[in-house]
C-alpha cells in the first residue's frame, strides 16, 4: 500500500527507536525526567521562546495556549478554514468558554490585516465578546499546505500590537513552511506568544507535540497540561523520539515537498482531475476528480493499492512524507492514471 493520506501515518525509524530504547527517564510529573527536559530546553531554544512543553496532540497544543491566553467569554479570530474551528472537535468553546470569529481568507487560506481589523471589538463594548486572539495556522492544512507569507505576519502582528492582542500560531507544520522559505521557526516564532508545533507529523516521530512561549504562560500550561490529563509520567521514552526527529528530521522535510510537486505534475496531466499546482508550496496537495464522486475515486485507488484522504468537501488531499519514496510517488501517479484509461 503507498498511504498519501497524511503526514500522521508515519512510523517510527530504527534509528528513532533506538533513541527511545535508550532513553533515560523519570517522572515528569515531578520534573523529573531528564530527556523530556532536555527536549522542552531543545525545542525552547530552536523557537527562540524563553520555555517549551511536550504535549500529547497538537489539539492539546492549540487548546492550551488558547486557554492560557484568555478568559470565558472571549473571542478568538481565525480563518475560516483553522484546524481549530474544523478539526478540534469544538474544544474553544467546550474546554475554554470561547467564541470563533470566522475570517474566510484567499486560496491559500491567508488573512490580511485590513480584513481583520474591523472584526476587532470595542473594549468599551461591556455588552460585547472581548476580542483576545488572533490565530494564524502556518502552513495552511486544509488550504493544502499553503505558506504565510511573513510580510503578513508581520502586519498581522503590527494590528495585534497596536489593539493588544495576542498571537497564536497554529503551527503544525512550521518546520515545512521553515525548510521551504528558509526562515527560521524562531524567525515565525518571535511575532507570537505562543505556538504549537507537532513532532509527529514530517518530522516523523510517534506521538507529540510541543508548546512554547514566556516563562509565565508555559509555567500557567504546565498547570493546564496537568488538568486536562495530559500530565504523563516516564514521557522520556516519547521525548526521545521528539528529540531525535528535531536533531534528524527537520531538513529531509524538503525532500517531501519536490515529492509533493512531483505528484502534483503527474496528476496534472490527467485531463479528468481539477487541480492547481501552483497552489502546492509544500507537501500536501490538493486536487477533485471531474466526472467520479470522491468516494468512488478513493475506493478505485484503494483497491490498486494507494491510499489518499479528504479535504474540504469534494477535495481529494494526497499528503508526502518521509515514509514514501519517489519510486512510490511515480507508481501512485501511474495507478491514477489507469483509472481514468
Ligand atoms: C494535525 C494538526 C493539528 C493537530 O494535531 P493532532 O496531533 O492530530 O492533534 C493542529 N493543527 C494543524 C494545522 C494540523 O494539521
Amino acid at each position: 500500500m503507498i498511504d498519501l493520506r497524511s503526514d500522521t501515518v508515519t512510523k517510527p525509524s530504527l534509528e528513532m527507536r533506538k533513541a527511545m530504547y535508550n532513553a533515560e527517564v523519570g517522572d515528569d510529573v515531578y520534573k523529573e525526567d531528564p530527556t523530556a527536559n532536555e527536549l522542552e530546553k531543545y525545542a525552547a531554544e530552536l523557537l527562540g521562546k524563553e520555555a517549551a512543553l511536550f504535549v500529547p496532540s497538537g489539539v492539546m497544543g492549540n487548546q492550551i495556549c488558547l486557554n492560557v491566553l484568555t478568559e470565558h467569554g472571549d473571542e478568538v479570530i481565525c480563518e475560516k478554514d483553522a484546524h481549530i474551528f474544523q478539526y478540534e472537535s469544538g474544544s474553544p468553546a467546550a474546554l475554554s468558554g470561547l467564541q470563533l470569529s470566522l475570517v474566510e481568507g484567499n486560496e491559500r487560506g491567508i488573512f490580511s490585516s485590513e480584513q481583520i481589523e474591523p472584526l476587532i471589538r470595542p473594549t468599551s463594548a461591556y455588552y460585547m465578546a472581548r476580542t483576545k486572539v488572533i490565530e494564524i495556522e502556518n502552513t495552511h492544512n486544509r488550504a493544502g499546505g499553503t505558506i504565510n507569507p511573513i510580510e503578513n505576519i508581520i502586519s498581522i502582528s503590527k494590528l495585534a500590537k497596536k489593539y493588544n492582542l495576542f498571537l497564536h500560531l497554529d503551527g503544525a507544520r512550521i518546520w515545512n513552511a521553515s525548510v521551504e522559505t528558509k526562515i527560521s521557526v524562531s524567525d515565525y516564532a518571535k511575532y507570537f506568544n505562543t505556538v504549537s508545533c507537532c513532532l509527529s507529523k514530517g518530522l516523523g516521530a510517534p506521538i507529540g507535540s510541543i508548546i512554547a512561549g514566556s516563562k509565565e504562560l508555559i509555567e500557567k500550561a504546565f498547570r493546564v497540561r496537568k488538568a486536562w490529563g495530559g500530565g504523563m509520567r516516564q514521557v522520556g521514552i516519547l521525548s526521545a523520539a521528539g528529540l531525535y526527529a528535531l536533531k534528524n528530521n527537520i531538513n529531509r522535510l524538503k525532500e517531501d515537498h519536490e515529492k509533493a510537486k512531483l505528484f502534483a505534475e503527474g496528476i496534472s496531466k490527467i485531463s479528468d482531475l481539477c487541480i492547481n499546482k501552483n497552489l502546492v508550496e509544500t507537501n500536501i496537495v490538493m486536487f477533485s476528480p471531474k466526472n467520479i464522486s470522491v468516494d468512488e475515486f478513493l475506493s478505485k485507488c484503494k483497491n490498486k493499492g494507494l491510499l489518499l484522504g479528504t479535504g474540504k468537501v469534494g477535495v481529494i488531499r494526497a499528503v508526502t512524507h518521509i515514509d514514501v519514496t519517489f519510486e512510490q510517488i511515480n507508481e501512485a501517479i501511474k495507478i491514477i492514471e489507469t483509472i481514468f484509461s
